[in-house]
């Protein structure tokens, strides 16, 4: 996986099992140390829980032998992901023998799945807790604090979290992420988010819009909207999106799709930039992309993963698309918004994968040219449909040899695609100081790409213009011309 600055919005492998600490209240007397693991979804979910156990009586901390609750946001995606936490469990386990008082809980997407082995086998952890059980943690904590262990896995039909207001961990006061969507219906074979995640439900426009509206009062600058498949939202009073053909013709008038909640978050903050992730090319219409070109709000930059370039593959995946189709949705993209920003997700050595569909991943990133992307080799997940169809026969040689081949590729179309802001003067949001130096601000422009350049008298969350000087393949560094008129 390529890692950068400039991708740590979406999968960022240095906040992989940090621990998130709030404001404490001082009449709360117990002490939670909340670590998590996998997607942007799951430390959006631990915000969640922070908000939920603050009404509880508990305080955050970073320090965990002081800790009366120790719980972990956990990660299925890969098994390498599974194999992280299972390490921390056991550090955890070691720290009770000298802490009898503590008790460890595992929260998200490996809860369901091993929720015996963790409770009854190996008795490793005093609470099991599914992404959809959360309000329910008071009572489980109930539970543990009267000695029995405690375990709610239920996916819900209409769990969206809407009405909890989730506090901002380890915020830098200017981006924040605004959860859309909860679950997935697209069933890849290769997936384990809608077994672990459950089926796909939307949030109620009021309530995002409400959220918004707040963090813009707060001095945020930047949202992202979040969901496993953003351009599949669909609002029509509550339930699974599978149920919309049972709903009302009522219902049907008055529903929100995902290009009309976008027009309504970027009319409501018109200064707010407003971003989404992830989007699935074959849930992705033209009128998400024509809404993105008509609010200058909407930041140009779109994380399409497409997983392979063979379409035999895509279709033993269930990518719902072929490369043609996919190809016509870049087009389009790049016809609307000639400088659109897109991202990849891809896998290498899916089952059966050949030379062959490995040289047309190759020639169809050659076509797309990705600005960056996430890659992986795939690694098998149990309950899977490719898991229970399909043998897992690519060698874990030729899977990593092939993952190196797109990793080298896509850095060089990287830097082909930052070569392209040189000379150029571009917006930028200052988010931070830059990790190299202390005497430059780090920002984005609406592409996505990290800018650097000197502070000068700017302060973060100011919008400011920058001329664009030199480029690596991960970052722009330039000089501020002045404020933005978006400032
Ligand atoms: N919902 C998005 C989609 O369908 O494109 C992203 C889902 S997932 C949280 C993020 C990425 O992890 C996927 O796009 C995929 O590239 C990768 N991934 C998922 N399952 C995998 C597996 N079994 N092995 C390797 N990579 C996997």
């Amino acid at each position: 996986m390529i890692k950068d600055e400039s991708v740590e919005k979406i999968i960022d492998e240095s906040q992989q099992g940090s621990t998130l600490t709030l404001e404490n209240n001082h009449k709360n007397t117990r002490k939670l140390y909340i670590e998590s693991y996998g997607c942007q979804m799951n430390f959006s979910d631990s915000e969640i829980v922070a908000s939920i156990l603050a009404k509880e009586g508990f305080n955050t901390t970073q320090i965990l032998d002081e800790a009366d609750l120790v719980l972990v946001n956990t990660c299925s995606i890969r098994e390498k992901a599974e194999q992280t936490v299972r390490k921390r469990l056991e550090k955890f386990n070691a720290v009770k023998k000298t802490n009898p008082g503590m008790k460890v809980g595992v929260l998200g997407c490996m809860a369901e799945r091993l929720k015996s082995k963790f409770l009854e086998e190996e008795k490793i952890v005093d609470m099991v807790v599914g992404p959809d059980a959360y309000k329910d943690l008071p009572n489980l904590i109930q539970e543990i604090d009267e000695g029995r262990n405690a375990v709610n896995v239920i996916l819900s039909k209409d769990e969206t979290y809407g009405d909890v207001a989730p506090v901002r961990l380890n915020s830098n006061g200017v981006t924040a992420f605004v959860s859309i969507t909860r679950g997935c219906d697209n069933m890849c074979t290769f997936c384990v988010v809608p077994f672990t995640r459950g089926r796909e439900r939307s949030r109620d426009p009021q309530s995002i819009l409400q959220e918004v509206n707040e963090l813009w009062e707060k001095g945020f600058k930047e949202i992202t909207l979040l969901g496993q498949n953003v351009d599949s939202y669909l609002w029509y009073g509550g339930g699974l999106k599978k149920d919309y053909e049972k709903a009302s013709d009522m219902q049907k008038a008055t529903s929100v799709n995902f290009a009309k909640l976008l027009e309504l978050v970027a009319e409501a903050q018109p200064k707010m930039r407003i971003r989404f992730s992830t989007s699935n090319p074959q849930d992705m219409t033209l009128d998400v992309i024509e809404a993105m070109a008509k609010y200058e709000n909407i930041c140009n930059y779109i994380h399409l993963p497409v997983q392979s370039g063979s379409n035999r593959i895509l279709k033993a995946m269930n990518r719902l698309h072929t490369r043609e189709e996919y190809f016509e949705l870049i087009d389009n993209i790049k016809k609307i918004i000639p400088d659109c920003a897109i991202s990849q997700d891809m896998i290498t050595g899916f089952p059966t994968e050949t030379e062959e569909d490995h040289q047309d991943t190759l020639s169809l990133m050659e076509y797309v040219k990705y600005d960056f992307g996430f890659m992986f080799a795939y690694s098998e997940r149990p309950g899977t449909l490719a898991e229970r169809k399909m043998e897992d026969d690519v060698p874990e040689a030729i899977k990593k040899r092939r993952l190196t081949e797109i990793i080298e590729l896509q850095q060089k179309h990287s830097h082909y695609r930052t070569q392209q802001h040189l000379g150029k003067t571009e917006e930028v949001l200052i988010e931070g100081t830059s990790k190299k130096s202390d005497a430059h601000w780090m920002g984005r422009n609406s592409q996505n790409t990290v800018v650097v350049f000197p502070k000068e008298h700017y302060n973060i969350g100011d919008f400011v213009n920058v001329k664009i000087n030199e480029c690596t393949s991960a970052t722009l560094i330039g000089e501020a011309v002045g404020y933005s008129k978006n400032n």
